[in-house]
């Protein structure tokens, strides 16, 4: 039985993860979370972990003293996330939120673990050096997020030359078929209210704008390596298909299933085997109609422009999440409108200066930029 760390545990995908390890028996030795230490403190007892990480300090201490009783280790702050990203173990599971899921992504591929990476801005910012790493050390990427899992394993047993089209499905959000003007004033609770899916905040307010899919696309181009204008995004209402390719001879596979993130945890987990155990179970013929159409790229204004970071490249997508990252804070926090969030990433998207060949530190720096041009904007 493969054994893991969980960075996010706390999460809606750190916690679906940890069901499917209680289901399938994984042993878990590190947990990490960004601040809530009553969930972790039940989490890191329960699987008797060895070691913990909270990102801030002040929690950490508190845990430290709630576990006194136990042999568990607390770090704290983003060395202690990393060092929990490098703990022994065969898979690290990162379901941070944010760019702050990068450097603990590349600590546990520094250790040679395998990733199964839900946390998509990893790869939006730091893809070219995650890639790069993730080669030299000869770790796998299995992608946690629903589409590209769909079409991670609709790829299985194929040539890998023979990939000539993603088709990249998006749910469409709880604000589908609506105009700008019926945008103006929606509240953080209608965005908050997503059709199909249950996430965190942060991934809701996204599938809102239809930012997910951009990132999304910009991520299917790390792990694909096709470029964006080979990747078609599809409104798919129902979010059944989970995403599909198109390959050389015109034959498309997908990957179809219930609304469940479980099966995608799962099956990064299990790679290349599947699990005997299916959470939920499909009935097309209750579903009925399955319907596809282009999105409304004029209304939806966050998905051309990740596009156009994707196009551009260098550290355009990271200002693109970073911009984002800022301006959905913004809006949680009720100080500007659903539509001022794509108005603030398309200043800075051409506002902050971009760089081709570029460090870590440059990404982190860019990421500041673009928070920065928000934050005056306003
Ligand atoms: P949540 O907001 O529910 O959870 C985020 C997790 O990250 C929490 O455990 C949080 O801890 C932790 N965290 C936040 N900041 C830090 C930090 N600086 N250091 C360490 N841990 C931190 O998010 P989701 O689970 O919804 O999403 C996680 C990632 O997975 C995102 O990148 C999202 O885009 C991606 N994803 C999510 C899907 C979903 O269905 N939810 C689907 C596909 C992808 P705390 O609870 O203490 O704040």
């Amino acid at each position: 039985m493969k054994s893991l760390v969980i960075l996010g545990s706390t999460g809606s995908i750190g916690t679906q993860a940890l069901e499917v390890c209680r289901r399938d028996g994984y042993k878990v030795n590190g947990l990490a979370a960004g601040s809530n230490i009553e969930l972790l403190e039940k989490q890191a007892r329960e699987f008797s972990v060895k070691a913990v990480a909270v990102f801030q300090e002040e929690k950490a201490k508190e845990l430290k003293i709630k576990l006194k009783d136990t042999d568990i280790k607390v770090l704290s702050g983003v060395d202690g996330v990393c060092e929990i990203a490098s703990l022994p173990g065969d898979i690290a599971l990162n379901a941070i939120v944010g760019i702050a899921g990068l450097r603990p992504t590349l600590s546990a591929i520094e250790s040679g673990k395998d990733i199964a990476l839900a946390n998509k801005e990893t790869l939006v910012t730091g893809g070219e050096i995650v890639n790069a790493k993730a080669k030299e050390k000869g770790v796998k990427i299995l992608p946690v997020d629903s589409e590209h899992s769909a079409i991670f394993q609709s790829l299985q047993g194929s040539p890998e030359k023979s990939l000539s089209k993603i088709l990249l499905t998006a749910s469409g959000g709880p604000f589908f078929g609506k105009t700008r003007k019926e945008l103006e004033n929606v509240t953080v609770k209608e965005a908050l209210n997503h059709p199909n899916w249950s996430m965190g905040a942060k991934i809701t307010i996204d599938s809102a704008t239809l930012m997910n899919k951009g990132l999304e696309v910009i991520e299917a181009v790390h792990l694909f390596g096709l470029p964006a204008d080979k990747i078609e995004v599809l409104v798919h209402r129902q979010s059944i298909v989970h995403s599909g390719v198109e390959f050389s001879d015109g034959a498309v596979i997908a990957q179809l299933g219930t609304p469940d993130m479980r099966l995608p945890i799962q099956y990064a987990l299990t790679y290349p085997q599947r699990s005997d155990y299916a959470f939920e179970h499909l009935s097309l013929a209750d579903i009925g109609t399955l319907t596809f159409q282009k999105p409304d790229t004029d209304t939806f204004r966050c998905l051309p422009l990740c596009i156009e970071a994707i196009t551009d490249g260098g550290l355009k997508p990271t200002v693109v999440n970073g911009a984002n990252e800022q301006a959905v804070k913004l809006f949680l926090e009720g100080k500007i409108k659903f539509l001022q969030i794509a108005e603030l990433v398309e200043k800075a998207l051409h506002s902050v200066n971009n760089k081709k060949e570029f460090t870590l530190e440059d990404i982190f720096e860019a990421d500041k930029k673009a928070r920065q041009c928000v934050l005056s904007s306003l």
